[in-house]
């Protein structure tokens, strides 16, 4: 009996016959993400059926400031699966007066990530998305390409995002409304990321008394575009996780669009130079 040990898992029936047509499905996109270059180790190659498997990062901030208090001087810590530390950690920073931002995932860039029961329950283009942003992580190493960690995100969030989309017209031959304003909704994502991270950093270079962020962190919801990880709480720390996806999102996307995805990923260096010379500039 075992299977009571095992969560029942909320596929979405519309789309899918049974478990194994998802996980035929991931399959499919890993043999789709290496034809693209991708790289995958043994990564989504086994199911997981436990869900204390999600992945948790804590990441933290000064309040008067955009930066970080963790002595490894990164917005985050990561606790692989130890939830219980994680969330004590998040606690004793919170303690210590700073603001905190808990993100928890169901897959990670490693070859032995397995598929999760949140990776088969996650919306079919998230899923397809969040498989090929990690393949980016592991082909960036691979490669031994070494940019820096703003720019690296942005390329895996361009390569997930429009490897999605390639990959599901390829099975469906059209995209759907949600589908094919994907890119778009990242790059207006990424806009309001900017908008209000600058807002903020001229605050607090202004501003002794950090008691009125609270309202800018009240308009900062009002204006949230509500497409990604929609927070309830929006701080400091939330803004420092998310400016590493967006700053250079949009360079990202206009430069790959020209030069097209599997020509990129099959070689990489032109790019990547005039990329780092845009962000150096
Ligand atoms: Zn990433």
């Amino acid at each position: 009996m075992a299977s009571k040990r095992w969560p029942r898992i909320n596929f979405d029936k519309s789309k899918y016959k049974s478990i194994d047509d998802i996980f035929n499905e991931v399959q499919d996109v890993k043999k789709f993400g290496r034809q693209l270059g991708l790289e995958f180790g043994n990564a989504f190659s086994k199911m997981s059926f436990s869900r204390e498997r999600m992945y948790c990062w804590i990441y933290a901030s000064f309040k008067d400031e955009l930066s970080s208090p963790l002595p490894s001087g990164d917005p985050c810590e990561f606790f692989g699966t130890d939830s219980k530390t994680a969330i004590k950690k998040a606690r004793e920073l919170k303690k210590q007066g700073h603001d905190v931002h808990f993100r928890k995932e169901s897959i990670v860039p490693n070859e032995d990530c397995p598929v999760s029961p949140e990776l088969l329950e996650s919306h079919q283009f998230i899923r397809i998305e969040d498989m090929l942003h990690e393949g980016f992580h592991l082909y960036h190493e691979k490669k031994g390409m070494c940019l820096p960690y703003n720019l690296e995100e942005s390329l895996a969030s361009y390569v997930g995002l429009k490897g999605a989309q390639e990959y599901l017209l390829k099975i469906n031959g059209e995209l759907t409304t949600y589908e094919r304003n994907q890119l778009r909704n990242w790059i207006k994502f990424s806009n309001y990321i900017g908008r209000f991270y600058g807002i903020l950093e001229s605050f607090y270079k202004e501003n002794k008394d950090i008691s009125k962020r609270d309202e800018i962190f009240k308009w900062a919801k009002r204006e949230d575009p509500g497409l990604y990880e929609s927070q309830k709480i929006i701080n400091n720390a939330y803004f420092l996780r998310q400016i590493d996806y967006t700053r250079h999102f949009k360079l990202v996307h206009d430069m790959l669009e020209k030069v097209g995805l599997s020509n990129y990923l099959s070689s990489p260096s032109k790019t990547n130079k005039e990329l780092l010379s845009k962000v150096e500039a």
